[in-house]
């Protein structure tokens, strides 16, 4: 079993200096609330994810965000065992997810090195090679597959969908980050064939929380 570890009042520092320094606010307690209104996710107060301190860096539609699982109000950790993780979301559609990030050794670490990975991924996104408007992330249901695409057939020479991979994100990124992100995929595809021989599918971040009652779930896919 890993090991957790309590954070301290100064580790809280040391990421908010990070998010900030690269682009990212604090989400508001008044933000969360709205967003809650929104897409009618019911009673708040119900939610854990009330106190989590988030950050989130947005250009236009499509957003980064981060849940640290550092408590809004003591600015300590919250329950041992929840983990971060990091979200690109397209309006409040989340696309993609980072794994999730346990409260071990080297959390601050790994939850710095995801969000600048995720922000990476918003920040190479690219313009349509038919009709040069910004292309938009796309997921499949089970949210193993990701891409881009731009579906204004009408201005489409060929009158289709366009398409381009997910991947061009990772041309982007620094010497460490990509190094880091290898390790993740190898880390990954041991685990894909070990589930595979087990004859099970794979868990996608998302689809193993708990659900809630969504009183609009059009709003979140
Ligand atoms: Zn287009």
């Amino acid at each position: 079993m890993p090991e957790y570890i309590e954070f301290k009042e100064s580790d809280f520092k040391k990421i908010e200096k990070f998010f900030k320094n690269n682009g990212f606010r604090k989400v508001t307690e008044k933000e969360e609330q709205q967003m809650f209104e929104r897409l009618a996710l019911g009673d708040r107060k119900l939610h854990q994810e009330g106190s989590n301190t988030a950050f989130i860096f947005s250009v236009g539609r499509l957003s980064v965000k981060v849940y640290t699982t550092f408590s809004r109000e003591s600015k300590t950790t919250i329950k041992e065992n929840r983990c971060a993780w990091v979200s690109l979301l397209d309006g409040d559609t989340r696309i993609y997810s980072s794994p999730q990030i346990r409260r071990t050794k080297n959390f601050i670490q790994k939850l710095m090195s995801w969000s600048l990975i995720v922000k990476t991924i918003l920040e190479s996104q690219p313009l349509c090679p038919e009709c040069k408007a910004k292309m938009y992330p796309k997921r499949n249901k089970k949210g193993t597959k990701h891409w881009w695409e731009c579906n204004r057939t009408e201005y489409h020479s060929n009158g289709k969908v366009e398409k381009m991979s997910w991947n061009i994100f990772k041309t982007n990124l620094s010497l460490e980050l990509k190094e880091f992100y290898q390790e993740y995929e190898k880390e990954q595809k041991i685990y894909q064939e070990y589930l595979k021989k087990k004859g099970k599918t794979n868990h996608v971040v998302g689809s193993t929380r708990t659900k809630r009652p969504l009183g609009r779930p059009e709003n979140v896919e």
